[in-house]
């Protein structure tokens, strides 16, 4: 599976430094998934040469104006380009009354359905599942409702092709076996482990917005591929990450460490720094695989 992480914004609160808010795309082949929304995620969407008609589902982490105000706009736009297509948003409570507030307003009329999914922030629960993916929540500690995401593949499987030839298997039996069915054919037990083999490892990938330290939340990110953690400050600053609900280099890489992920990448920037490298080098003393989410860098999963 060709699957990858593009970051599109990474500033705290206010853009700074020629860095955007808080958005993200999950990209897949067939479907692309974005997560958060802050003000100027078009453009970066656009400069990314993302097609805007390929995001099926929309992940908003919570309603701070620097993770949400990029998505009227994006909506109008998909609603201009004469999208049909049913579009998925999920977010914490309050999405649903805040649009239709806009769009009254603004006259907007979207000729396509939203359907707006209710997180609540306060739970690690299956969200959401396509053929891809699963999507699962993860309770943050901030200062409104906020929720992580975290990404798992779904493991696909192949069949053998001696298995089709000897028992002759039409296209329905094929598509059980490999959906994990186990079929009977004249008398015949055909398991789908037995017949089938494993077309992809399952990657994952876990994002984890605004939020102050929480080291419980390692055991919902353990192991994943890819693990985002905000990093809006130095550890010098940790009693300013803990008054907002926030969080430093030196926890997030901590955080990374317990939960024995692959890889971090840290962002959320706040404006105070130009240059990002004492975050980068912070995370790195306690995890070496240590990443800066810079906008337009992308993240094989
Ligand atoms: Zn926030």
């Amino acid at each position: 599976m060709n699957a990858e992480i593009i970051i599109l914004g990474n500033s705290s609160a206010i853009p700074a430094h020629g860095r955007g808010l808080s958005s993200q795309v999950l990209q897949h082949p067939e479907s692309n998934y974005l997560i958060d929304c802050g003000e100027g995620t078009q453009f970066k969407l656009i400069e990314n040469r993302l097609r805007l008609s390929k995001i099926n589902s929309i992940f908003i982490s919570h309603l701070h104006v620097d993770h949400i105000l990029g998505l009227p706009g994006l909506l109008s736009t998909l609603g201009m380009q004469s999208r049909s297509a049913p579009l998925q948003i999920f977010a914490p409570p309050g999405l649903t009354e805040m649009l239709d507030v806009i769009f009254d307003h603004t006259a907007t009329y979207l000729p396509f359905e939203i359907k707006i999914n209710v997180v609540d922030a306060t739970k690690y629960q299956l969200i959401h599942q396509d053929s891809h993916f699963k999507v699962y929540s993860l309770p943050l500690d901030h200062r409104s409702p906020c929720s992580g995401f975290k990404f798992l593949e779904k493991v696909k499987r192949n069949i053998h092709p001696d298995v089709i030839r000897k028992y002759r298997l039409n296209y329905d039996q094929i598509n059980a076996l490999k959906s994990g069915k186990d079929l009977s054919l004249q008398g015949v037990q055909l398991k789908s482990e037995e017949c089938t083999f494993i077309k992809n490892e399952a990657r994952s990938y876990a994002y984890l917005s605004d939020t102050a330290y929480k080291p419980s939340l390692a055991s919902y990110v353990e192991g994943v591929d890819l693990l985002y953690h905000e990093s809006t400050y130095t550890h010098d600053l940790q009693h300013l990450a803990a008054e907002r609900k926030h969080s430093t280099a030196h926890q997030a890489a901590m955080l990374a460490k317990d939960a024995r992920v692959k890889r971090l990448v840290i962002g959320h920037f706040s404006s105070r720094y130009k240059n990002l490298m004492p975050l980068l080098e912070e995370a790195r003393k306690i995890f070496p695989s240590t990443f800066l989410a810079e906008e337009g860098k992308r993240f094989p999963l």
